[in-house]
């Protein structure tokens, strides 16, 4: 029996413009376009970039239509002879470019609103390829429309972020529902996030719910020091799809247990400042190597008024000045007494001191050596570890590393 997502229809995503290939703006269409057809129920097959030229555009076009049953296309649509989108779409479709009056209309409306001549070349925006369904742009002067192909959608849209998701959110993605029957079935998504262990044990404890293609669809992604772990579900309604997910995520927590910080939006600083928000503890912190970032990270959002003080000293001489000579090594009994200096020196609940040396491997390779320790009433919490990388990831990880110690110890007590 087939999955049911490879039951879902399929879509091309290709964005147009030669300054996406040249790297000078990155693409964050393909981005959110990804995300809303995975909302919708649509399984995105190919993301696709090719730059201004006609025959490339509609090569590109041509085999998306062959590989797909849908193509979305952004970019191309300005008033200047390089937005050839209209004209590779036409091409394709074999047909002519037709003048439409109510797009040359709402075009020169939308100048004169803005108290500007029209310039002639935006008269080309008025054309789409003949039979099209056109959209209006009330926040821009690129109209979309929609050309079907053999039967199969082309979206061409406005390459401007704001205006896509305009059009997408008001006409495009409620015209998706309507052509492919979206109504009545869902794609839910459920994420569990999860830190203190590495992807591939994060595998090996959960390998046999990872199964692609499968209802409830597991997938693991890794970044900084966080796995987040994403069980998709196609279903029926909301109910339908909470009988497929929630299962599986009681599955997954109990095998990973206070591994699991968060799911959804939560992050590692958000669950740590609720927890101190509940006990009402206010919190010190000292860091050495992570450059400000343990700092930076609890300073933001909710509740984040209990972190009372936040120090980062990179210099040992002025390390051991400030929290006591035996401080400066990252071993466990040092780090504790750091901790205990902070949360003493700023009169807190909890002291947390996050130390650590790099050293220089052979060329630009670094080892960190570090430690980190809470400290509190009835709070004794170190962790030590060695590892290595480039300067950026070690310092994000070591405040990862320093934060999740943290939050353990915050949730023993
Ligand atoms: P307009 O009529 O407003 O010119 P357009 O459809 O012709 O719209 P482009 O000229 O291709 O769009 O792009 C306009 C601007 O939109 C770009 O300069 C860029 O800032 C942004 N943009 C285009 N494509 C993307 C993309 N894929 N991701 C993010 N931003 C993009």
């Amino acid at each position: 029996m087939k999955s049911q997502t490879s039951r879902l229809p399929t879509c091309e995503i290709i964005t147009i413009g030669s300054e996406l290939l040249l790297g000078q703006i990155e693409d964050t269409n393909t981005v959110y376009l990804a995300h809303e057809m995975a909302r919708l129920g649509i399984a995105v097959r190919f993301r696709t970039s090719v730059g201004d030229r006609l025959n490339e555009m509609r090569q590109v076009i041509r085999g998306a239509m062959d590989r797909c049953a849908m193509v979305i296309i952004t970019g191309g649509l300005g008033p200047t002879l390089d937005d050839l989108t209209r004209e590779a779409v036409s091409k394709v479709a074999g047909v002519d470019l037709e003048y439409r009056q109510d797009l040359m209309d709402e075009i020169a409306a939308m100048f004169r609103q803005y108290g500007y001549d029209m310039p002639e070349n935006n008269r080309r925006q008025a054309y789409v390829p003949a039979g099209s369904y056109a959209i209006s742009n009330p926040v821009g002067t690129a109209p979309a429309f929609i050309t079907e192909i053999a039967q199969k959608p082309v979206i061409c849209l406005p390459g401007v972020p704001r205006e896509l998701k305009y059009l997408m959110t008001h006409a495009v993605i409620p015209w998706i529902r309507k052509r492919f029957h979206l109504a009545d079935h869902l794609v839910s998504y459920h994420v569990l996030k999860v830190v203190g262990l590495g992807e591939s044990a994060v595998d090996r404890v959960i390998r046999d719910l990872i199964r692609p293609g499968k209802n409830p669809e597991v997938g693991l992604l890794a970044s900084q020091g966080e796995i987040k772990i994403r069980i998709a579900a196609v279903a029926e309604g909301e109910k339908g799809a909470a009988a497929l997910i929630d299962p599986v995520v009681a599955e997954i927590r109990s095998r990973l247990g206070s591994k699991v910080f968060g799911q959804g939006d939560d992050t590692l600083e958000g669950v740590i400042l609720s927890l101190l928000h509940q006990r009402r503890w206010t919190l010190s912190v000292l860091e050495t190597f992570t450059g400000g970032v343990i700092g930076e990270r609890l300073s933001n959002g909710p509740h984040s008024s209990w972190l009372v003080q936040s120090c980062m000293i990179a210099d040992p001489d002025r390390l051991r000045e400030y929290v006591g000579r035996e401080t400066v090594v990252p071993e466990p009994k040092a780090a504790l007494a750091s901790a205990r200096r902070m949360r003493e020196k700023a009169g807190a609940d909890v002291g947390l001191a996050v130390v650590g040396a790099f050293q220089e491997n052979q060329g630009a390779h670094l080892t960190v050596t570090g430690c980190a320790a809470a400290s509190g009433e009835g709070i004794h919490k170190t962790f030590a570890w060695e590892m290595g990388g480039d300067r950026l990831s070690l310092r994000i990880r070591g405040a990862v590393i320093g934060l999740n110690t943290l939050r353990l110890a915050l949730l023993k007590r």
